[in-house]
Formats: structure tokens, sequence, C-alpha cells
């Protein structure tokens, strides 16, 4: 094993970091993430894992280096790491927790659409994502037939259009900005023949993982769309927030979309007042109100990552007692069957 001080003086450490480097788009970035954990360590200057955690997964890492390079060299804890970063835990059976917590199986109306909810469908647009979060409550999704491919997504929009109480559709996935905005604009089109629809939301964490997704192109399809857009972006920690987001977000608030987050509440990694108060301190800086602070979805895997509802009730309690309403997140947790999600507190 390599002692930590002489990969603090690594040269090619200091370089990667460098702002300077020469800028290159999103795709290319994409592929350029660190998809190893050994990588990943050794980039953070910390030792290599034990064993190989990159394993057979089937979720495995990926994390793009815009976002590896907000975690603090050195900290073998940081919050951010922590997010993404297999963990031998994950393979173990847990009671209770199970590869399809939320019920999303049972709620599918036609392929690609999710409609729990009166008045709002979600489209499942790809399974893929820029970040592999081990937390994530779709990791175990059978994406594949379930996303809308071209041949199927007229299926899915059939099925909208005999739906009149939906209006509301959400992009979804997956993160829906993996797709190419022209693959998105033709998914757009196609709904704007739906006269029934009166908003647009987009669940992303895009802005946050990578932030150059946000590109002339993008904003311009959003300016451009027919309805109010709410976009809800996806941070967990003060610290994933940097001035290349902020730019990001900035541009986003340019086409007139709303801006919200939704956290999920995680052990080790946000469970403390301080940390909540500076992320939505940090988050209203960056234009973004809060949304939902959701109780875990217990999925295989996640275990590590729960919060007893004790616990997130106290958390809660202590940001009303310091924030304006307007920044306090709504505890919800998400129960199969239930007709909205429901509040904790
Ligand atoms: C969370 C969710 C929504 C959105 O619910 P809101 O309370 O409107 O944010 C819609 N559809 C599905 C399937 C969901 O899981
Ligand atoms: S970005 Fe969202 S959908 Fe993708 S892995 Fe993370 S939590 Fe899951």
């Amino acid at each position: 094993m390599k002692g930590q001080a002489a990969k603090l003086d690594n040269q090619p450490h200091s370089v990667s970091r460098s702002p300077i480097r020469p800028k290159i788009g999103w795709r290319e970035q994409l592929k350029l993430g660190f998809r190893d954990p050994g990588e990943l360590l050794d980039f953070l200057g910390l030792d290599p894992p034990d064993r190989s955690l990159a394993g057979e997964s089937a979720f495995p890492m990926r994390v793009p280096r815009a976002f590896a390079e907000r975690m603090a060299p050195g900290a073998a804890h940081d919050p951010l790491l922590l997010q993404v970063l297999p963990d031998p835990d994950e393979s173990r059976a847990r009671p209770g927790f199970s590869v399809d917590p939320v019920g999303d199986l049972d709620s599918r109306s036609a392929p690609a659409v999710l409609h729990k909810y009166h008045g709002r469908a979600l489209l499942m647009t790809t399974g893929a994502c820029a970040v592999h979060c081990r937390y994530c409550f779709r990791q175990h999704y059978p994406y594949a037939g379930q996303t809308i491919a071209p041949r199927r997504w007229r299926e899915a929009l059939g099925y909208l259009g005999d739906q009149p109480d939906i209006e509301e559709i959400i992009l979804s996935g997956g993160d829906p900005l993996m797709l190419s905005t022209r693959q998105l604009s033709e998914l757009t089109r196609d709904l704007a023949a739906l006269n029934q629809i009166r908003r647009l939301r987009i669940h992303t964490r895009m802005p946050i993982v990578l932030p150059d997704r946000i590109t002339d192109t993008l904003v311009a399809w959003l300016s451009a769309l027919p309805w109010p857009v709410v976009i809800v972006i996806h941070a967990n920690h003060p610290n994933e927030f940097d001035a290349s987001v902020d730019r990001a977000l900035e541009r986003l608030r340019s086409s007139g979309a709303h801006l919200l987050n939704q956290t999920v509440l995680m052990r080790a990694i946000n469970d403390d007042t301080h940390t909540l108060l500076r992320l939505m301190d940090r988050g209203f800086a960056a234009g973004v109100l809060p949304y939902y602070l959701h109780q875990l979805d217990r999925v295989a895997g996640s275990a590590r990552f729960e919060v007893s509802d004790e616990t997130a009730v106290a958390l809660l309690h202590g940001l009303r007692l310091r924030l304006p309403g307007y920044l306090v997140p709504r505890l919800v947790r998400e129960q199969p069957g239930q007709p909205f999600k429901l509040p904790v507190l």
C-alpha cells in the first residue's frame, strides 16, 4: 500500500485538479468518469480498497470527474465519496430491504409510464445515469424493455392520450438529461400534441454531477417548451455545490424553469442539523428551493444509509426552529399503494 503523504505530492493529482485544463464536452466527460473504485480512491490520495469493489455488480461504480473533484483529498469519509463508493455491505441480504421497495414494477401503466399519483405520470426516459448513487431505489430496476425506446414511445403516448386527468408529465429515469437534446425535443414535440398537459417536470441529478450537460442547446430547448417547467435537481450535501454547479443552475433558471431540490436523508452523509441547514442555505443561494427530504427507500444494498424516523423527525424540527418555512423541505416516505408520498412529520 502506498503512503498518503507520498500520494499528496503526486503531480498527476494536482494536474488533473487544475481548473485550466482544456474544456471537453459532456459526452466525453461521461466516458472519462471513474468506473473503478481503486482509481477513484487513488485520485483522492486514499488507500486502495482491500479487495476489488468493482466486482460483478449489476450496478457498477460510476462517478464523473466533475463530481469527484468536489471530494476532499485524503478524506475516507467524505460525504460525496460515501454516496458513490461501492461497499461490501451491499451484497448482504437485510430483512425489509428488497429490489423494488416502492412497488414501481406493479405501477407500470404502459411501457415506460409510471402512473401512481393523480394528475401526473412519470416517464422512464432512459435507465442511464451519469453517476451511480449507492442508495438509489431504482438500482435494481429492470430498465431493459421499460424505457421509451422509439418503438415503445407510441404506446406510451397512446396511454397518456387516453388519460385526460394527466396534466403533468415527469421526465425521469435514470436521468433524462442523459438523452441528447435532440431526443428530448422529439419527445416534447410529441407530448405537445396532447392537449391536456399543463406542466412539464424534469427530475435530474445532472446539474450537480455533470454541470457541463447544461449546454446552450439544452437551455434553448427548455426556453421554447410550451408549458411551465419545473426542474427537480438532487443534491444531498452542501459540498455538492460549486461555481460550476451555480453556473449550470443559473442557466437553467434563465430558461424560466422553476428549480427545486430533493434530498435523500442518509446516515453519515447529511443526518445532522448543521449539514442540512447548510444544504438548504447553499441551495437557495444557487436559486433552488427545497422540495422533498426523503426517508430512504429500503432498496437492497442500501441498509448502511438508513436513518430512523425518530432521528429524521428531530432533524426536521431542528430545521423548523432555524429556517423560514420556504427553506424547510417536506419530510416524506414513499409507501407502495399510497396515493402520495407520505409525510413523516
Ligand atoms: C415521486 C413520484 C411522482 C411525483 O410525486 P410528487 O409528489 O408530485 O412530487 C410521480 N410519479 C411517481 C411514480 C413517483 O414516484
Ligand atoms: S442520479 Fe438518481 S436515478 Fe441516477 S443513480 Fe442517482 S439517485 Fe438513482
